[in-house]
């Protein structure tokens, strides 16, 4: 089960942009399946712990900053192969760098607002689901 599902948030930019139909049009057209979806607000304190693996990294306070500036679209997605697949279909972290028809090359404003996050891992895919998602919130 595990290895065929990915955790997405649509990121502030891109709510902030109206771009929430646009991206999930993409994420459907590429073949995900959506099991669990909320829009909803991170807390200071939810956005530090579901960012603690970069805790060290010198960008760790403004990530955590700019993830509560806004609401976000938090979801459980599934397909075959779906973590490698959705980085791909995300694009590279840096907008700049991401491949041409990519949902960060068409969305994200930089760097650190990139419009969209998928997980890099089927463990860190379930870790990051059940952070946002109790089990009878997935279908
Ligand atoms: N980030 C940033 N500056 C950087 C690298 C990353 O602000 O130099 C932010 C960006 O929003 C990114 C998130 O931190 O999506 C997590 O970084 P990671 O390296 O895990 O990139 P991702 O897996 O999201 O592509
Ligand atoms: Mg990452």
């Amino acid at each position: 089960m595990a290895t065929n599902r990915t955790f997405t948030m649509i990121k502030p930019d891109a709510v902030a942009k109206n771009a929430i139909g646009g991206i999930l049009k993409m994420i459907n057209d590429a073949g995900f399946r959506i099991v669990a979806m909320k829009y909803t607000k991170l807390s200071t304190e939810q956005a530090g712990a579901f960012y603690e693996v970069h805790k060290e990294r010198p960008f760790y306070g403004e990530l955590v900053e700019y993830m509560t500036s806004g609401p976000i679209v938090a979801a459980i997605l599934e397909k075959d192969n779906a973590v490698e697949d959705f980085r791909t279909l995300i694009g590279a972290t840096n907008p700049a760098e991401a491949a041409e028809g990519t949902i960060r090359k068409i969305y994200a404003t930089d760097i650190s607002a990139n419009a969209v996050h998928g997980s890099d891992s089927d463990e860190n895919a379930e870790i990051e689901g059940n952070f946002h998602f109790a089990a009878d919130e997935k279908h």
